[in-house]
């Protein structure tokens, strides 16, 4: 492990190098360089640090340099300067070294599916977790340990194994850790809460280069700002989480409408989700129907009101408790059965593997109002790719019942999640793509409640980041003070260090001011 650390190194070299503003303008002089002289690391600092670590060192003459840097969304193209592949959490301070002693950013990849692409930048240095995917299970009680590079089916087939699982997103390959990082909710969300509402402590490197456990009785302060803040506040190389008895079969499935029966579809699924128990979840999605079997071939390629069903507990009382929604409408087809937990977990892999170009924006809603109904119907009609979609993620049941202030994550009133999923292959239709999510976003926003979720936020939202932590942003100001002053890791939805303790909205415009006049 390195001895240097960030803040050591910031004393001994132009502390500017540290700063992010500073580094946007290395980061503009280098981008106008031609690609061969884009990286300026000298051959003793990389061999040096190679010395220093377990892992892999790729640098862009490697041949899987290109395989290494791929993220999910292929929007997002960046170069890195050096990609640090972690064998072990012990790689993590040489990696911060170096990048302070090398006057570089920081970016750090989990199972790289942000939508916002910060686990990569140009000319930085990438803290790569991808080959840190081991997962232990201690059933007896009912914990999980977790790397990093960890993958959502990594998670859910170690838990499995044992009977068990917490509360995920509902895609399999995406990341443990910027999920968690965020919020992170999927089926078992009402019957469980939030992934970081299950989170019980973290292992994490932070910006000084030290080696910290963070929970309820350790660091208490820092795990309060991780449950939710992103990579803001260190890198974490361990998550250990609270499992429960899920499965190992469950019950799910989808039911398909027509979309000219959206109105009353969803108006009656509104009312329905109301009582539901928290076994039962139910989310409604509006896109163009894929070629799936159980539908007719001619509903192929238009547009559907489908509702997603997931129960956990004796499959014929599911079936029961679903039955109603089978009759909100005359259904194309529908296909619910009693499947192995981890199976429904991928079913949807085929709508979102990596290579595609994404554009998302989300609200959250305390109420499905008629309005925000209606607007999802009016931009479900002018769908702008088949691949793009509007979701409605149910939340609502044990997420709500924990304070606002807990933790950094402060949606305890949120019911609803909706994801504008913007998706297509080309180039040439980003524009119109990306002008329809706007476009319903905008529609939509009048129905909102306030808040934002940050792992659904795109990289020109940073602008939300203040109303995504609302009244917790101040106490994240200071926490990032304390632990990242520099604000070393600002690749992700950004809380800015409170200036001289002056914290909140006018700290914010004092440090801006701060920083434009230097
Ligand atoms: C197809 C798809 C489906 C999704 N479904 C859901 C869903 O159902 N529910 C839900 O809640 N979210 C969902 N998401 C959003 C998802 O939670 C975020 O995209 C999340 O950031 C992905 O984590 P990752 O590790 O794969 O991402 P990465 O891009 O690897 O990391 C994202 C950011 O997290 C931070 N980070 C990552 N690892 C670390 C670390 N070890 N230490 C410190 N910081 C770190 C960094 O700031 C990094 O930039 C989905 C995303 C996609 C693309």
């Amino acid at each position: 492990m390195s001895t240097t650390t960030p803040r050591e190194t910031s004393s001994r070299t132009d502390t500017s190098s540290l700063n992010p503003d500073a580094l946007g303008h290395v980061d503009t002089a280098v981008e106008n360089r031609s690609e061969k002289d884009m990286i300026n690391i000298s051959k003793e600092a990389t061999e040096s640090l190679k010395s220093k670590v377990k892992g892999q060192i790729v640098l862009p003459s490697d041949s899987n340099y290109d395989e290494v840097r791929e993220i999910w969304n292929a929007m997002i193209e960046r170069r890195p300067a050096l990609i640090v592949r972690c064998a072990a959490a012990d790689d993590v301070p040489p990696a911060i070294s170096f990048a302070c002693e090398n006057g570089l950013e920081i970016s750090i990849r989990g199972a790289g599916h942000n939508i916002a692409g910060n686990a990569l930048s140009d000319n930085g240095v990438m803290i790569d977790f991808s080959t840190m995917r081991n997962v232990r299970v201690d059933a007896e009680k009912k914990r999980a340990y977790v790397e990093p590079g960890a993958t959502l089916a990594d998670f859910d087939e170690a838990a499995q194994s044992h009977g068990l699982a917490t509360p995920v997103g509902i895609n399999s390959t995406t990341g443990i850790a910027g999920l968690t990082l965020g919020g992170g909710f999927g089926w078992l969300t009402r019957k469980y809460g939030m992934t970081v509402d299950n989170l019980i402590s973290v292992d994490v490197v932070t910006a000084d280069g030290k080696q910290l456990r963070a929970s309820e009785n350790e660091n208490a302060d820092l795990f309060w700002a991780i449950r939710g803040g992103g990579g803001n506040f260190g890198v974490v190389t361990q998550f250990e989480f609270n499992l429960h008895g899920v499965g190992p079969e469950i019950l799910a499935g989808l039911i398909v409408f027509p979309f000219d029966q959206a109105k009353q579809v969803l108006t009656q699924y509104r009312e329905f989700v109301e009582s539901a128990p928290e076994e039962l979840n139910v989310w409604a999605l509006l896109r163009k129907a894929p070629p799936l079997p159980f539908l007719p071939v001619d509903v192929h390629g238009k547009e559907v009101v489908v509702l997603v069903t997931f129960y956990i507990g004796d499959a014929a009382q599911g079936r029961k408790l679903i039955e109603p929604l089978l009759r909100f409408g005359t259904p194309h087809g529908e296909h619910i059965g009693a499947q192995p937990y981890t199976q429904w977990q991928k079913a949807f892999d085929p709508l979102l593997t990596p290579g595609a170009r994404n554009y998302w924006k989300s609200h959250n809603f305390t109420e499905l109002s008629d309005g925000a109904l209606n607007s999802m119907i009016e931009f479900a009609g002018k769908l702008p790719s088949p691949q793009c979609e509007i979701f409605i993620g149910l939340i609502a049941g044990a997420a709500n019942r924990v304070p606002a202030d807990a933790m950094a994550y402060r949606h305890r009133d949120a019911k609803f999640v909706l994801n504008v999923h913007g998706r297509w292959d080309e180039r040439t239709d980003d524009e119109r793509c990306i002008a329809w999510a706007r476009a319903f976003f905008q529609a939509s926003a009048p129905y909102a409640s306030d808040g934002a979720y940050v792992n659904f936020m795109t990289e020109e939202e940073s602008d939300r980041v203040s109303a995504a932590y609302g009244a917790n942003y101040d106490r994240l100001a200071q926490i990032k003070k304390q632990y990242d002053p520099d604000n070393l890791f600002h690749l992700n939805q950004n809380i800015k260090p409170s200036p001289r303790g002056l914290i909140g909205d006018r700290g914010l415009r004092e440090q801006r001011q701060m920083i434009s006049r230097r």
